[in-house]
């Protein structure tokens, strides 16, 4: 039956849209029983209250936490402004040290500048005085060549020649050199050494020489006498005066018998002129006699007495 089952089924659609609505209702209810209660729960003081104090604990954290954050950054300030300043500190030091070096440097080379400059003029002031000595030199050879040559045999030495030679004309004179023109401390004496350019008196060093002279310790020579000596000295003596009479009159001829090392067999020659002596002088200086090479110097001997002590 056709219609039976449309009823049914008309029914069973009434049905489906009753339970349909009246689940729209009770859901409508629910949400409406909800919205109640939360309408309640607002206006409920407790409630507000609690949620104030929510309210209040999240503005603290927030608060605290900016608080904390900007803490860090102050404290990140600060580290970085001191590792900034601490930067120029370091900076402005090594420019300090850098500056210091420089000057150091500068100042050596300076230094170095001025002790070079210092043995240039030293170098120059020598050879100066080396050219000054030699310009001196070959005129006074010129002028004892000419003096030598002159025809005229009378006439005085030039002033040229008559010149005094000093080793130290700021000190006081040297008292032994001045008595016997020897001193012990030769060239290295302190005091002045005065000398004539030209003299009539000739110092021959060591010229006459003896093993009883260097006599240290007597027993060294026993066999050697007083009288072996004075044969000796005989001897050298005629040898010595045929020699130096070639270059002109001889007035008195004396040796030391000091046996002190620095007057040793010296001996003194005097000329009756200056020219004679001159002419001994440039033949003798530098010749060997008895091997031995000869170191002769002009002498302004005052007294004999004073500087020599034997024959
Ligand atoms: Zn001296």
């Amino acid at each position: 039956m056709p219609g039976k089952s449309r009823t049914i089924r008309k029914e069973i659609k009434k049905k489906q849209r009753q339970r349909r609505r009246q689940k729209q209702a009770q859901q409508r209810d629910k949400q409406l029983e909800e919205e109640e209660a939360e309408k309640q729960k607002v206006i409920d003081p407790e409630y507000q209250k609690w949620q104030k104090q929510q309210l209040e604990w999240e503005e603290f954290e927030r608060l605290a936490s900016e608080r904390q954050q900007q803490d860090e950054e102050e404290a990140w300030l600060r580290r970085e402004a001191l590792a900034q300043r601490q930067f120029q500190l370091d900076a402005a030091e090594r420019r300090c040290e850098e500056d210091k070096i420089n000057r150091l440097r500068e100042q050596q080379a300076q230094e170095l500048a001025s002790i070079k400059e210092q043995q240039r003029q030293r170098r120059e002031e020598r050879k100066r005085m080396a050219d000054r000595a030699a310009a001196e030199f070959e005129s006074m050879m010129k002028t004892m060549d000419e003096y030598l040559n002159d025809t005229d045999t009378l006439k005085p030495p030039p002033l040229e020649l008559q010149r005094l030679v000093e080793t130290h004309p700021q000190e006081r004179l040297c008292e032994f050199f001045t008595r016997t023109n020897c001193c012990r401390f030769g060239h290295t004496c302190s005091h002045n050494h005065r000398r004539p350019m030209l003299a009539k008196i000739l110092l021959i060093r060591h010229f006459f020489s003896h093993p009883l002279l260097k006599l240290t310790s007597s027993d060294d020579y026993l066999e050697l006498t007083e009288h072996d000596l004075r044969d000796s000295y005989d001897e050298f003596f005629h040898d010595a005066v045929a020699e130096l009479e070639k270059f002109g009159k001889i007035v008195n001829f004396r040796a030391l018998r000091n046996t002190l090392d620095y007057l040793r067999g010296h001996v003194f020659v005097e000329y009756a002129q200056e020219r004679h002596a001159l002419r001994a002088f440039i033949n003798l200086q530098g010749r060997y006699y008895a091997s031995r090479q000869l170191n002769v110097e002009f002498s302004n001997l005052k007294g004999w007495r004073g500087a020599v002590c034997g024959t």
